[in-house]
């Protein structure tokens, strides 16, 4: 069983077709959520993602674009990106969002669980290792796929230790993976990136896919047509600062 782990599309649908062309076979697709929110394109990628993900969580984008409640924790550019989204999104399509559940989910057995927060708390940032510890301490399954910080990186722990985890790629602009074998005896958390705005210094597209009978999580980076998602965001009349991070995966 290969799965093909996204998370944090962000209505970025360049980003999300550039993934799906890089990715290598696989038998399922895992969704972490904020899937809408930030770039132009919520209602295509939405199109895509239902089709294709056996499992979708919800982020807290999701919630707040299918939402009229306040955005207490929302900053001034995320609630235009929220406010925006709201209006463009079809009702069909509202509705599916409304309806996602939140995690953890188990989509193969007991030792994998889907969140987009953390295992405590769906809207957790699982940042450093402190986070880590408690995170690896709630877990109910073996591995732990997370998202919702935008960044590619893990955790593992064995009871006593825990270690922070990370890829180190060869190249910047061109499509790069790294391995990661899964040891027996230790917990993990794992973060495949955020496919629609890295905030991890890299601007490619992030992926991951897990290998269950290899053992083995490959994080993935793609480079996408950066140029066309920065146009419609601003043909769109998001803020400007939302297609120019990109740039930078910041
Ligand atoms: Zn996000």
């Amino acid at each position: 069983m290969r799965a093909l782990i996204i998370s944090d599309i962000h209505s970025n649908i360049e980003a999300l077709h550039a993934v799906l062309a890089a990715a290598p076979a696989h038998d399922s697709v895992w969704n972490l959520g904020d899937i809408v929110g930030y770039a132009a394109n919520p209602n295509e990628v939405i199109d895509v993602v239902r089709k294709l993900a056996a499992v979708s969580i919800r982020g807290n984008h999701d919630r707040a674009c299918t939402s009229t409640a306040a955005l207490e924790d929302f900053s001034p550019i995320a609630d235009r990106a929220v406010q925006w989204t709201r209006k463009v999104l079809t009702r069909e399509h509202q509705n599916w969002l409304a309806d996602l559940p939140a995690g953890p989910l188990s989509p193969n057995g007991a030792e994998v669980s889907c969140v987009h927060g953390s295992p405590i708390d769906e809207d957790e940032y699982l940042v450093c290792t402190d986070d880590a510890v408690l995170a690896l301490r709630a877990a109910r399954a073996r591995l732990t796929f997370f998202g919702h910080t935008h960044r590619q990186v893990g955790f593992a722990g064995n009871g006593e230790d825990t270690f922070s985890l990370g890829p180190i790629y060869s190249s910047e602009d061109e499509a790069d993976q790294y391995e990661l074998p899964l040891r027996g005896g230790f917990h993990y958390l794992l973060n495949p990136g955020s496919v629609g705005q890295p905030r991890d210094g890299d601007w490619r597209a992030a992926f991951a896919i897990y290998d269950q009978a290899r053992a083995l999580f490959t994080w993935h980076r793609v480079p996408y047509d950066l140029g066309t998602t920065q146009a419609e965001i601003r043909r769109a009349g998001l803020p400007d600062i939302l297609a120019d991070r990109l740039r930078d995966g910041r």
